[in-house]
């Protein structure tokens, strides 16, 4: 393992692994998109220390539990909306662009990857997308817009389905639901693929998802984490880079 804090080594470092690859694909989660204006989880003062995520069955089962989680939603919309891609994101779509990059993984749900020019097809979201709603039970789409003047005009209550009577949720994957199929299946793919796995901005602690890392290495792939703090990780990467993610990937969003 090679530990690299000093910029321009790291910069060198990993640009020599992507000249070697044959096939990279990128991992990211939340820290790619702090310097976005959209908190992460597990940083120090993040979304974690505020508010415990509301697991699946508990959403489902409780009115309750479905308003707060809306409250906290519309709560946060603010800074989701206005959220520009950041040097990471610019950096990964470039790569992608100039043929470097074979894919792209994403725990995020911001829509910062789409927002950087990166094509759907080359991009899996494992953690679905907060842009939208959808009935649980039958499936109906339903935009931010249309459960906000509900929730508003409700004095905060979250409207159901009018469909179904069903529970409307953002379209996103929550602590104890079941992971989409074919995202899984894609993201599964690309590791197998790849020859070089990149992590760059996640804790690694989010299961299924910090499998894939593991799965990647395991299958022969080299493998580089780029994250602030230490992940359990670190120690079967054949590189860790400890420092801004930005400062780190924004020479690649230029080199050709
Ligand atoms: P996490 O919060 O658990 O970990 C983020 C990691 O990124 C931390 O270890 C932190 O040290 C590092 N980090 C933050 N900013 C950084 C920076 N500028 N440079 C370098 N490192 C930085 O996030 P996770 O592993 O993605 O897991 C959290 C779950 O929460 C995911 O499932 C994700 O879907 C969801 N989430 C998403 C968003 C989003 O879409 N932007 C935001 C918060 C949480
Ligand atoms: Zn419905």
């Amino acid at each position: 393992m090679t530990f690299d804090t000093d910029l321009k080594g790291a910069q060198a470092h990993l640009a020599k692994l992507l000249d070697e690859a044959a096939a990279a694909v990128a991992f990211t989660g939340a820290g790619i998109s702090t310097e976005c204006g959209i908190p992460d989880f597990r940083s120090p003062g993040g979304l974690w220390t505020q508010n415990k995520p509301i697991p699946f069955d508990v959403f489902r089962a409780h009115k309750a539990a479905r308003n707060e989680a809306w409250r906290r939603k519309f709560a946060m919309e603010e800074a989701f909306a206005a959220a520009r891609p950041g040097r990471g994101h610019m950096a990964l779509s470039r790569l992608l662009e100039r043929g470097r990059l074979a894919g792209v993984i994403t725990q995020n749900i911001d829509g910062l990857h789409q927002a950087s020019g990166l094509p759907d097809a080359a991009l899996v979201e494992l953690h679905g997308n907060g842009t939208y709603a959808t009935c649980l039970d039958c499936g109906t789409r339903y935009e931010l817009s249309w459960v906000k003047a509900r929730f508003d005009a409700a004095g905060g209550v979250a409207p159901d389905c009018p469909a179904c009577g069903g529970p409307v949720k953002a379209a996103t994957i929550s602590f104890g639901q079941a992971m989409p199929e074919t995202e899984m299946a894609r993201a599964e793919a690309l590791t197998r693929g790849c020859d070089l796995f990149i992590v760059i901005g996640s804790s690694l602690v989010v299961f299924p998802a910090a499998a894939f890392p593991l799965k990647a290495k395991k299958a022969g792939a080299r493998l580089v984490i780029l994250n602030r703090e230490p992940t359990e990780f670190d120690d079967l990467a054949d590189l860790v880079v400890r420092t801004e993610i930005g400062d780190v990937l924004a020479p690649f969003a230029l080199q050709a």
